[in-house]
């Protein structure tokens, strides 16, 4: 039987992965649409229930996607349990997750 951290872990990578398929799409019709200017993407912290949103350049959002485990949040969005930050910004930070999905699809 998993852990209480254990669980917390996959719960957040779940829940990293469903924002980041999220901002995969949108990330990909920007593109489509030669967006120049800041877009607006979906935080990618941990809570499943976050709304907010965070405007990055195409150029800045692909960095941080190149970097398995890699994300983009909400500045002060992190859970320290399980992420460090790498980045902090003034519109968003960069967070490195040390949890692993527990869906074999994103590992
Ligand atoms: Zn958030």
């Amino acid at each position: 039987m998993p852990s209480a951290s254990e669980s917390q872990d996959a719960r957040v990578a779940e829940n990293e992965a469903t924002f980041r398929r999220a901002n995969e799409a949108l990330f990909r019709r920007f593109q489509e649409l030669g967006t120049a200017d800041l877009a607006p993407f979906l935080c990618e912290c941990g809570d499943h229930r976050c709304t907010q949103t965070i405007r990055l350049n195409l150029e800045e959002y692909e960095e941080v996607r190149e970097q398995r485990g890699r994300f983009v949040i909400v500045p002060g969005h992190e859970i320290l349990e399980v992420e460090r930050v790498v980045e902090a910004g003034e519109r968003y930070d960069v967070v490195e997750s040390r949890a692993e999905p527990a869906d074999p699809l994103f590992s």
